[in-house]
């Protein structure tokens, strides 16, 4: 089968390799139709982790299933699934409760497996043909019969739609209140877009590159452009000098401006500095060391300093974390079925896996225009 094969920082190739088969009695077996790009590869992409090269990417991942293993009795061969990108057990002390992002059986360095990850386990990614699922009683969301119609909004329910959930989730946002999101990357947009269906009063969002802050302002957030003033000012003057309610931390280690010298923690000042006394801070953003080719040992520290004192003074709290994917997509899915929500809309890009390469030079570059690429091995 063709799959998109990290070969080293900044080089991806589409080759040939070893189909992806059933291995387990648990496993279920996926035919690719859609296959996303997410700013998670980036830390890949750009050997910020310890992938090792030869690995298979992708982690949010949709198609159609084609095989199932002896134990599998739920998930049937022609069912559309989206794949949460979390691998979980399912009856695990974690899993149990819903925390599938921290399964505490699978085969993984940190607690939770994932696709194609560095750091979660030795799972291949979806961005090739076929994908095999372990578990896939659990992990495989059954879509319902307008699947292949609205393929383009589930498969923003592997990551980008309920990781921006969850980041409200984790804020503790309830309707009315004010929320300001750092980042308007897909997983920022998607935080916003999720703020703006559960109700919030006021949605700002952070960033400064000019085509995703217009997104946001088309879904009716406000955006604040950080390269055109100090953005904690920003939010305080649209929030009585106060500060937002809520906020959500979307971009993690980042090379904002890579030639640049920004520190990786001015998200975490930003927020704690624009947030209001006593208010709460969900971190999605994924915090790595900052050396490329860091040792197996660091690569989960990620050490940053940031404004611990404000954030103490402020009585603020925080939650963190990989999404639990699986806990929200019965909902969502539904939002997408009943037409309340379209997620759809971040997609700018729909391309053969051939062109994987390109695709991931123009969205590491932060080209204009590329805020979400979807691969598709059938065209
Ligand atoms: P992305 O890299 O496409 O977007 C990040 C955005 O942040 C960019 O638009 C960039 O311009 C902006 N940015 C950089 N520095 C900033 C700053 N100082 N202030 C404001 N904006 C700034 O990535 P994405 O796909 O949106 O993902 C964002 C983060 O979320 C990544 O760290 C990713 O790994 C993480 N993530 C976490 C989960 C989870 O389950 N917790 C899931 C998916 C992605
Ligand atoms: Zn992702």
């Amino acid at each position: 089968m063709k799959a998109v094969i990290y070969d080293g920082p900044k080089q991806v190739g589409v080759r040939d390799v070893e189909d992806a088969r059933i291995e387990r009695p648990t496993d279920v077996l996926v035919r690719i139709t859609t296959t996303n790009i997410c700013g998670s590869d980036l830390h890949m992409y750009e050997g910020r982790t310890n992938l090792e090269q030869g690995r298979i990417i992708g982690h949010e991942n949709l198609g159609e299933v084609v095989e199932v293993g002896d134990g599998v009795e739920r998930v049937r061969v022609g069912d559309r699934v989206c794949l949460p990108f979390n691998i979980g057990c399912g009856f695990c002390a974690n899993c149990e409760k819903g925390r599938t992002g921290f399964c505490l059986t699978v085969d993984s360095d940190t607690p939770g497996g994932a696709y194609g990850f560095a750091g979660m386990g030795p799972y291949q990614g979806g961005q090739a043909e076929y994908l095999r699922v372990p578990f896939g009683d659990f992990n495989a969301l059954v879509l319902p019969e307008d699947a292949v119609d609205k393929e383009d909004d589930y498969v923003m329910l592997a990551d980008i739609f309920p990781t921006g959930w969850h980041a409200t989730r984790l804020a503790g946002m309830v309707a009315g209140e004010s929320v300001v999101v750092s980042g308007a990357g897909p997983v920022g947009l998607m935080a916003a877009y999720s703020a703006m269906i559960q109700g919030a009063s006021q949605v700002m969002v952070i960033d400064r590159l000019p085509d995703r802050l217009k997104l946001a302002e088309q879904i009716g957030a406000i955006p604040i452009d950080d390269s055109a003033g100090d953005p904690v000012e920003q939010v305080l003057d649209l929030t009585d000098g106060q500060g937002a309610a809520r906020g959500c931390e979307c971009v993690g280690y980042q090379a904002h401006d890579p030639q640049g010298d920004e520190e990786p923690n001015a998200t975490m000042n930003q927020l704690v500095n624009a947030v209001r006394a006593t208010g709460k801070i969900g971190v999605v953003g994924i915090f790595l060391p900052q050396d490329p080719g860091a040792s197996d040992e660091l690569l989960a520290q990620g050490r940053i300093p940031f404004d611990f004192g404000t954030y103490w003074f402020k009585g603020q709290s925080m939650g963190t974390g990989q999404a639990n994917v699986k806990n929200y997509n019965r909902e969502l899915a539904d939002l997408i079925h009943h037409d309340r929500a379209q997620p759809s809309w971040i997609v700018s890009h729909r391309l053969p896996l051939a062109q994987a390469p390109q695709a991931y030079q123009h969205f590491d570059d932060r080209d204009q225009g590329w805020t979400k690429v979807l691969l598709k091995p059938d065209l």
